[in-house]
């Protein structure tokens, strides 16, 4: 493993440094951020810190120049995604669009296509969102029902996807249709690129536990768009969405919230029987627990930095990261919600223990056990593809998709 920059990494560090220094100001240590709802002003300022990145030269560091980027390298990619989470930056809506999407349109686009949509998407003027779940396909992605039927140079779309992030201050979506019900579930599917104000699409924010509406219903009625929105050939839709998601290693950063040293501060503050808590066995052992975790957590992704500054692409082991720090998220905020005791009803952070960051933490902290791969899916994975188990079964594989035995409707 190798753990400090090699000399190029260091100079693109110190100037990343330099730019972030002279834009934004330093997080405050005290203040973790937090998910929250997005607001129009947040998309406004995450839209103009997204120019000024690419104005700079760091907003597509793996980019080819052609599209505004940088032709670095991923390590460096990695380098300014260290550095900018030390900056109080506004929370992005372009994850998607950026760092998963255009990449894709970048293997798979049309001319036409490759000129309409990466260099506005870089430079910060188009939000992206990704129209892959529906209410009866999310780990089991291929086995989506929204349809796409041909009509002359048209295609036809309906039906529903579900969990669509930030679909309402979207103005592009990548979707992922079925196109042929008659052969196997992977092989029938086709993907689009598809602009949200198409008539025929309703979006519908879904109102989560913690009051924000992050993710929509996106609805499909008759929305007619051409073919020339098509990206990559009819039926291939599995391969492009495979391509997508596997882009989704580069824009993954670490997990918000409390982590070790946040529930380890607050231990130092408050009391169990008079003592401060962090002076109590059962207290103690739990934070050493987390601290092998976050240490673990830590090595493991220097382990995968180490693969890609040696153009190796990290492999299916990567999945451990997202398993572990999504449930240690949850143990530590739930803990930090038993250890302030009924204060933890408290949510407002002007008075609530710790600006409320474990109350926050406990409401969003199941998403991120769910969000890209459920625990489930992740173990699967490790289970197959590290560790050599035998795969799961696989009941519907080689049938045709409208063969496939479904329950009874009612
Ligand atoms: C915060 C958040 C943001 C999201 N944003 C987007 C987005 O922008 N675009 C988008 O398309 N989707 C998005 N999603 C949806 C996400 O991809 C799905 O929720 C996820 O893939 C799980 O699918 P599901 O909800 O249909 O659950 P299901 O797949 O129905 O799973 C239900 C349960 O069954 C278990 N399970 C399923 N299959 C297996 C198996 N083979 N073996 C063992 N257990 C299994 C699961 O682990 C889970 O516990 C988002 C989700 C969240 C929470």
């Amino acid at each position: 493993m190798d753990f400090s920059d090699t000399p190029d990494e260091a100079t693109f560090r110190a100037e990343a440094q330099a730019f972030l220094a002279a834009h934004m100001p330093l997080k405050d240590p005290g203040r973790v951020h937090v998910s929250r709802a997005m607001t129009p002003e947040d998309v406004a300022a995450s839209k103009a810190w997204q120019r000024k990145k690419a104005e700079n030269g760091f907003a597509g560091i793996l980019w080819p120049k052609d599209y505004g980027g940088r032709e670095g390298t991923p390590m460096q990619q990695i380098i300014f995604g260290q550095e900018e989470e030390r900056y109080a930056v506004p929370t992005t809506v372009f994850n998607q669009g950026v760092g998963m999407a255009m990449p894709t349109v970048m293997t798979f686009g049309t001319p036409d296509q490759l000129v309409r949509y990466p260099r506005p998407a870089l430079f910060g003027d188009e939000v992206w969102c990704q129209l892959f779940s529906e209410p009866a396909a999310g780990s089991d992605l291929a086995g989506l029902r929204t349809r796409a039927v041909k009509d002359g140079a048209d295609w036809i779309i309906n039906g529903q996807k579900i969990w669509t992030s930030y679909a309402h201050f979207a103005d592009f979506g990548m979707l992922v249709v079925r196109t042929d019900p008659n052969v196997a579930k992977h092989a029938g599917l086709s993907f689009f690129l598809i602009d949200m104000k198409t008539p025929g699409i309703e979006i519908r924010p879904i109102r989560q536990i913690s009051g924000t509406s992050n993710f929509s219903e996106v609805f499909f009625t008759d929305v007619r768009i051409p073919d020339s929105q098509r990206l990559g050939a009819v039926g291939e839709g599995w391969k492009v969405a495979l391509t997508m998601l596997a882009n989704e290693r580069f824009t993954v950063g670490s997990a918000e919230g409390p982590d070790f040293e946040e529930i380890l501060a607050l231990a130092q503050r408050v009391k169990i029987d008079g003592r401060r808590a962090v002076e109590d066995s059962a207290v103690r052992e739990r934070l050493a627990h987390w601290y092998v975790r976050t240490a673990g957590i830590r090595f493991t992704r220097l382990r995968s930095q180490t693969a890609l500054s040696r153009s190796r692409a990290p492999g299916p082991e990567n999945s451990i990261l997202k398993l572990v720090s999504a449930n240690k998220l949850q143990d530590i905020a739930t803990f930090g919600i038993d250890l302030v005791g009924e204060t933890g009803a408290i949510t407002e952070p002007e008075i609530a223990a710790m600006h409320g960051l474990f109350q926050q933490a406990l409401l969003y902290a199941p998403s991120k056990r769910i969000a890209g791969g459920t625990d489930e899916i992740l173990r699967n994975i490790i289970a197959e593809r590290v560790l050599g188990l035998p795969a799961d079964i696989r009941a519907d594989k080689g049938l045709a998709f409208n063969k496939i035995p479904t329950g009874a409707r009612g």
